[in-house]
């Protein structure tokens, strides 16, 4: 299973509460933005944890947690 988390750019609002809870994952823009805002990210190990308290933490719900099954498992 490969897991990413998505940012949707439309939805951010800049409210900076995903990098405070994530900051191994995720950091922030001289704007107050998520610095990831419109990317899609693969998930390194162990911050899977960190990923979903981001996607909580996000009052415009504009994180999205994506698993994909690999092709070769
Ligand atoms: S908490 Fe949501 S709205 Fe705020 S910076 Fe992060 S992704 Fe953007």
């Amino acid at each position: 299973m490969i897991v990413y988390i998505a940012i949707d750019a439309g939805r951010c609002m800049g409210h900076g509460r995903c990098y405070a809870v994530a900051e191994d994952l995720l950091s922030d823009d001289e704007q107050g933005y998520v610095a990831q805002c419109g990317q899609t990210l693969q998930i390194p190990e162990g911050l899977l944890g960190q990923a979903r308290d981001a996607a909580d933490a996000c009052p415009e719900g504009a994180i999205s947690i994506l698993e994909h099954a690999r092709a070769d498992a």
